[in-house]
């Protein structure tokens, strides 16, 4: 042990954080002490180190801390596009994992078509520019290193583009062939270094996928011991049967399972995480291993197509569009939406193409009055001409229910945003402030008396979920991803009506030993590498 790690007492090391209070990301007790770095690793963690250094930082009262690891992000494309990450490493994250709610690019088929795909996650998919140059997770991943990002990045395994790309994009369950083509291509994607599943199923085409693929799939993962993280089918009216979808799974596989982003949407239904969280609790009293993860706002976002029915989304976007230029259509979707558990008064649109700027930033509610027209009416006709590019901040959250979710011992947090670079392609439009103040929001607003858990929110206990156990802690010998906070200025200024704003408190971020982030402004830095999850029973 130690080999690689230890330095010659004569080596004048990189650089050394003096006297900050080192919460190290176990939960452990914070403790004053130096942490020295050299060659991208942590050296030293002891009090009144008489170590010299290249750089040497005064941190006191400051609180030293792993960087936070994002395991739900939607940065498969932003990351290629604005590999800075500048709204995220600003937070003082240092491990972003993308691939999420099923959405996302990797793997492809090998030889189907980009487009079909590319246009269904639009959601992500900020700037036409990116080139998609992979089908295989592998290259995608490779595509991520050569990016060269200030983050370290690792990827779910989407659901979408595999059932996307070998089923299609229509309303019809995978057949027998189809179902182990799609289990072949998961396997190789996590042989590449997945670190799981992840599936979106409000999403169209995967609101067709049936429990048999989901079991199918999640037995994959299952031989693997890797994760499956769902984007519930329902998070309103019909949460409590979603959350049992997922359990029932977890237990006929033994699959590791992540519940995403929990939340009860709707005031109806305010209250229904604390059921949900009790299923979760019995799944876990009866040996799975089942966890949650919330961002730490009461409004969500997500493409406005998500409001249709599931019959509505069938046959792809372009579909879809093409549908609701028909009067009948249009009639049964309205009488869909009477018993809706949102009010257009709480939905805004944060996102639209450069043909309806005016829109963005107001309710649809009122849209409709300002010209004369229903809300309905205006969904649906945004629906019919941007398709998947417009996008919605969708509230009826409880601050309750995010508290409680938030408290749970199986709780993590994660953001649910994208890398964005404010000066770029990627900083236009009203994104969810979650791109930018997520783990400060939380820490600063959320946190409790205990900040030691807090942390461990933030960082180990959100690795493990991922199995990246050389991530997220600080110790001697491990990757010297760091964030130094100030507590007393730390706060999150992003808000839904100025999101491209950067956190204050968060002075310093380093990946790999490298300062991406000093005095809260970017060097420059891009340092991050791709993360691979290591193969079962390899040394990681
Ligand atoms: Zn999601």
């Amino acid at each position: 042990m130690g080999q690689p790690f230890s330095h010659d007492r004569m080596h004048v090391i990189d650089l050394l954080l003096r006297g900050g209070l080192v919460v190290d990301g176990t939960g452990a007790r914070p403790r004053v002490a130096d942490v020295g770095v050299d060659r991208g690793r942590v050296v030293l963690q002891e009090p009144g180190s008489t170590e010299s250094a290249l750089v040497e930082l005064d941190v006191r009262d400051r609180v030293v801390s792993p960087g936070f690891v994002d395991i739900h992000t939607h940065s498969d494309l932003t990351l290629l596009s604005a590999p800075s990450a500048r709204s995220k490493v600003a937070q003082g994250v240092t491990t972003e994992v993308v691939g999420n709610c099923g959405l996302g690019l990797a793997p492809l088929p090998p030889g189907s078509p980009v487009d079909p795909i590319r246009a269904a996650v639009g959601y992500l998919d900020l700037d036409p520019g990116v080139q998609v140059s992979w089908h295989r997770l592998a290259d995608y991943l490779a595509a991520v290193a050569t990016a060269r990002p200030s983050v370290n990045v690792a990827a779910f395994v989407a659901h979408l583009p595999l059932h996307g790309g070998v089923v299609g994009l229509g309303d019809q369950p995978a057949g027998a062939a189809e179902l182990d083509v799609m289990c072949g291509l998961l396997d190789e994607a996590l042989g590449d270094g997945g670190v799981g599943l992840s599936t979106g199923l409000a999403y169209a085409p995967l609101c067709f996928a049936d429990e048999r693929e989901l079991l199918a799939l999640a037995s994959v993962v299952a031989r693997r011991g890797a994760l499956f993280a769902w984007h519930l089918r329902d998070y309103g009216d019909r949460l409590i049967p979603s959350v049992e979808q997922a359990l029932r799974v977890a237990a006929t596989t033994g699959c590791r399972t992540q519940i995403s982003h929990l939340v009860s949407v709707g005031r109806r239904n305010w209250g229904a995480v604390v059921e949900a969280l009790d299923l979760v609790d019995r799944a876990r009293a009866d040996g799975l291993d089942v966890g949650v993860d919330m961002y730490p706002y009461t409004a969500g976002s997500a493409p406005l197509s998500q409001l249709l029915p599931e019959w509505a989304q069938d046959g792809g976007i372009e579909e879809v569009q093409r549908r609701l230029r028909q009067p009948a259509v249009r009639d049964r979707i309205r009488s869909a939406w009477v018993d809706r558990p949102l009010g257009w008064d709480e939905i805004v649109l944060n996102w639209l193409p450069e043909s309806a700027p005016t829109m963005v930033g107001r309710t649809i509610a009122s849209v409709a009055e300002s010209l004369g027209s229903t809300g309905d009416d205006v969904a649906l006709d945004l629906l019919r001409d941007y398709g998947g590019a417009a996008l919605m901040v969708a509230y009826g959250r409880s601050e309750d229910d995010l508290r409680t979710v938030l408290r749970h011992p199986a709780a993590v947090v994660a953001s649910d945003g994208l890398a964005l670079d404010p000066d770029g392609v990627t900083g236009t439009g009203l994104p969810h402030p979650r791109s930018y103040g997520c783990f400060p929001r939380f820490l600063s607003r959320y946190a409790g008396d205990d900040l030691a858990d807090a942390i461990r929110r933030c960082t180990s206990a959100p690795a493990d979920r991922v199995g990246m156990a050389d991530r997220g802690r600080l110790a001697v010998g491990l990757p010297a991803d760091i964030t130094v906070l100030d507590l007393a200025r730390l706060d999150d200024l992003a808000t839904y009506e100025r999101p491209h704003a950067y956190p204050s408190g968060v002075d310093l971020v380093m990946v790999a030993g490298e300062v991406v982030v000093q005095a809260g402004e970017h060097t420059g830095a891009r340092p991050g590498t791709a993360l691979r999850r290591p193969r079962e029973g390899a040394q990681s």
